[in-house]
């Protein structure tokens, strides 16, 4: 049941990744009405927004010879290369025109920085590089944070695991997710977060 010190972090719902976008995530509009009647169960709500500026290194196109869905390697680990996407000030960075949620309190972006990525809301992808979403969150005394939005493999899973390894009792409404799956990924986003500890329910069973 979530109340006041609970949170719902509504991850990446933005054009591209919805049908039609650069990095379409399969099915990822179905989950937008969803969203919106959840996040009406929160007095707390943080959007996060995927902000890179053109020729990241995330993208392939930063790379010659690489293709998209690539992994390489970085100074600060793997990381699968992407389309060109989410550009600051873009429509495809946009957030969904059908995301409805007015009295969201706090919108992060994240993967402004050239040279790194970040998937998580809480940590940039060097892992020692935070967002400032923590101390956000500490100083208004949240203690549960629940996770929705796109995709479950990679942004989804991994603020999942920062929100763990930060205390927060952590749920993931999975039928309010959808998944890229490249190369086992969901999977394995799965099984990392099971042991982490991180709830994964259906929105049936947040109550209104
Ligand atoms: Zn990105």
């Amino acid at each position: 049941m979530p109340d006041s010190n609970s949170v719902l972090i509504v991850t990446d719902i933005q054009n591209d990744f919805l049908p039609g976008g650069a990095l379409a995530v399969t099915d990822g509009d179905a989950i937008v009405p969803l969203v919106n009647d959840l996040a009406r169960r929160f007095a707390n709500v943080v959007i996060t927004q995927d902000w890179h500026p053109a020729g990241h290194i995330s993208f392939a196109s930063s790379h010659p010879g690489r293709s998209a869905f690539e992994t390489i390697d970085l100074r600060y680990g793997p990381q699968v290369l992407w389309p060109d996407h989410c550009i600051q000030g873009s429509q495809g960075a946009a957030l969904a025109a059908g995301l409805d949620i007015p009295h969201a309190q706090l919108i992060i972006r994240k993967g402004y920085h050239a040279h790194t990525d970040s998937y998580s809301a809480f940590f940039e992808a060097d892992r020692k590089t935070p967002t400032g979403l923590t101390g956000y969150l500490f100083e208004r005394s949240i203690e549960r944070v629940f996770v929705v939005g796109l995709a479950t493999d990679f942004c989804v899973s991994w603020t999942a695991q920062d929100a763990r390894e930060h205390g927060f009792e952590t749920v993931m409404i999975e039928d309010a997710c959808r998944a890229i799956d490249t190369e086992g990924s969901l999977a394995k986003a799965i099984a990392v977060m099971d042991r982490a500890g991180v709830r994964r329910v259906h929105s049936a069973s947040v109550a209104r």
